[in-house]
């Protein structure tokens, strides 16, 4: 992998130049960091784990239709992307209340919102991401009311395939994030899903036990973040795959 050339490293991936053009070979480091890199540690596997966590999501989002960077897991830490132009947002949907909106509007954690809540937040480390309205969006040109329109279309798009993936395996999403980039086929450009979708970057409970399956382990000093991503994979099917007769998908689970 050092062979390629770096690209852009961030605090949980590295980009290299991929081997055609136009597209890019994505490395998940094992790097958790939270506050904004106040908290880092180096949590072993963290990244391969992600890495076929990401790969499971996008590969279904693309089989229905929802488009995304993710052409294929190449190994244990890296996958085939198309290289896109990254709007500077973090867009964040939400279905339960958690995190900063239960602070920020004095919400009990773990209640049920009216509806799914789609938030932004500019990207930029050195001001700790601020959350902007469209207004911001547009006035500084961030994206077009109509890109707008397709990245919140696109956002309720993969809420929606989200929950029922999770909520089938007994995981509740509460919530999560999403990049979004601008990629040109030919002359034409469109909005697509990039980056990841892990337990580093989504809200996920046991759906019964409301126990935290995400990155709030690590936010929160609780113990057994590794032990919650690898459960997240084995109950979408992702860990015994060449083991018959499991890894056939993932495992129905009843919650009511
Ligand atoms: N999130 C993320 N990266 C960030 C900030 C938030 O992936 O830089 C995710 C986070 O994991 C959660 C959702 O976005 O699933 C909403 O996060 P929130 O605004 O509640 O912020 P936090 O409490 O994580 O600071």
């Amino acid at each position: 992998m050092s062979r390629r050339r770096r690209i852009y490293e961030g605090k949980a991936k590295i980009l290299y130049e991929g081997p055609e053009a136009g597209t890019l070979v994505q490395f998940f480091k094992d790097d958790a960091t939270a506050f904004n890199k106040k908290k880092h540690e180096i949590l072993d596997g963290k990244g391969v784990l992600n890495n076929r966590i990401s790969e499971y999501i996008f590969t279904h989002l693309n089989r229905i239709g929802i488009p995304t960077h993710f052409i294929k897991r190449m190994n244990m830490r890296e996958q085939l992307i198309k290289q896109v132009d990254i709007i500077p947002l973090e867009v964040v949907v939400r279905n339960i209340a958690a995190g900063s909106i239960a602070k920020r509007l004095g919400l009990e954690d773990g209640e049920v919102l009216p509806r799914s809540i789609i938030e932004f937040y500019y990207k930029a480390d050195e001001l700790d991401d601020p959350m902007v309205s469209e207004e911001h969006i547009t006035a500084f040109g961030w994206a077009t009311p109509a890109e707008i329109d397709d990245i919140m279309t696109l956002a309720i798009r993969v809420n929606d395939f989200l929950s029922g993936l999770f909520l089938g395996v007994g995981i509740q999403l509460v919530d999560f994030k999403i990049e979004l980039g601008r990629h040109w086929e030919n002359d034409v450009m469109r909005i697509i899903v990039a980056d990841e979708i892990s337990p580093d970057s989504c809200r996920l409970w046991d759906a019964k036990t409301k126990k935290k399956l995400d990155k709030d382990r690590f936010r929160q000093d609780l113990d057994g973040m590794l032990d919650a991503y690898r459960e997240v994979a084995d109950r979408l099917g992702l860990l015994h795959e060449n083991e018959p007769p499991r890894g056939k998908g993932p495992v129905l689970v009843k919650t009511d």
